[in-house]
């Protein structure tokens, strides 16, 4: 992808570098963490600081016979975690197996997939609060979790994420709710599944239906899966009786945002230098030397069109700046 370029650029390698850091002149320079980058479309220079976080390390704050709580520096990789995890048993994080970015990235977008998400494990988040410039531990009810929401998403530039811990389970806890699943398992003949086949049999179907992070520029799962009411959604199924969709508990239905734009033609087409990822509409992909820009202005025109068919207004996943 055409590059976005920072004022200024520094790495966080510890603790240490980040208090050196915020003590500087250049922290005054509209500082903007960055974990792997992975949700993240630069559509222009940066004029101010990016800090890279590379913080890392975890360790095991507590154990019984039925959880283990486990606290990860933020800078970890989220998929080595997960990895790590499933290898001991631990039961939890394993349907968020290959997931890209950074342990500290997790609690802010609330990362979910398969039935699972980030705010089902954690327990507290470490962070730094520019607000008050101390260090503060939130629980999970502080970070005010919803989907692909959180805390510090409703409040930006406030909180720097230093550690995640999450409560692990010793005692299996299969989550099966996504049919992909269930027949993968099946397909493989496994019918007691440890944590450790679940995550492979999760990372089989997200390589089937998702680039290799690095094989091809892209933008994640681009958009959110739109949450729309019973009225409007039983407009649409009249149209489109296969639509699929999940019904959530106050009334409302979510509908899958890749099938929408599956059904608008918009799924492996090109357009220029960018278009949508061919096994899977939800990835936006820079096919040649596509800048932020074109990527976004691609993006701005599936919005358009999802409003005037659908009469939804689809929201980014991935923030631009
Ligand atoms: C191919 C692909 C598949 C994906 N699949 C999924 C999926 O299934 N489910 C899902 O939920 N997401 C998915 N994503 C999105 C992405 O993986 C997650 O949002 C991930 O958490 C981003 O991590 P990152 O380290 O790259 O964050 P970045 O993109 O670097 O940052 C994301 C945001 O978090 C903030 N941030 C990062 N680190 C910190 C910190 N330490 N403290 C404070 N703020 C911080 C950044 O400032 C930014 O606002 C996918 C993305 C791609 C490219």
């Amino acid at each position: 992808m055409t590059q976005s370029e920072a004022r200024y650029f520094t790495i966080l390698e510890t603790l240490g570098d980040f208090h050196e850091l915020i003590k500087t002149n250049v922290w005054v320079n509209n500082p903007y963490i960055l974990g792997g980058g992975s949700n993240i479309l630069f559509t222009k220079d940066y004029n101010g600081l990016i800090v890279v976080n590379k913080l890392s390390g975890k360790e095991i704050v507590y154990e019984d016979e039925k959880v283990t709580d486990v606290e990860v520096f933020s800078g970890e990789s989220w998929s080595e975690l997960v990895l790590w995890s499933v290898e001991k048993d631990y039961w939890g994080i394993e349907n968020l197996a290959l997931i890209p970015g950074t342990v500290g990235a997790a609690p802010v977008q609330n990362i979910g997939a398969y039935g699972v998400e980030a705010k089902d494990t954690i327990i507290s988040v470490k962070v730094y609060d520019f607000k008050t410039n101390e260090i503060i531990i939130l629980g999970n009810s502080d970070c005010n979790f919803g989907y692909r929401d959180s805390i510090f998403k409703q409040e930006p530039h406030r909180y720097f994420v230093i550690s995640v811990t999450f409560r692990l389970s010793k005692i299996p806890r299969l989550n099966l709710e996504y049919g992909a699943i269930v027949n993968t398992l099946k397909e493989h003949g496994i019918t007691d599944p440890s944590a450790k086949d679940m995550a492979s049999v999760v990372t089989e179907i997200r390589q089937r239906k998702l680039p290799d992070v690095g094989e091809i520029g892209m933008a994640g799962s681009f958009f959110k899966n739109p949450v729309i009411l019973e009225e409007h959604f039983q407009t649409i199924q009249q149209k489109y009786p296969d639509m699929p969709f999940y019904e959530l508990e106050n009334g409302q239905v979510k509908i899958p945002a890749g099938w929408i734009i599956e059904t608008l033609g918009y799924k492996g087409i090109k357009e220029g230098n960018v278009g949508t990822y061919d096994k899977h509409a939800l990835v936006l992909v820079n096919y040649g030397n596509a800048t932020g820009e074109e990527v976004w202005d691609f993006a701005q025109k599936i919005i358009k069109e999802v409003k005037e068919q659908f009469d939804i207004i689809f929201e980014p996943e991935v923030i631009i700046l």
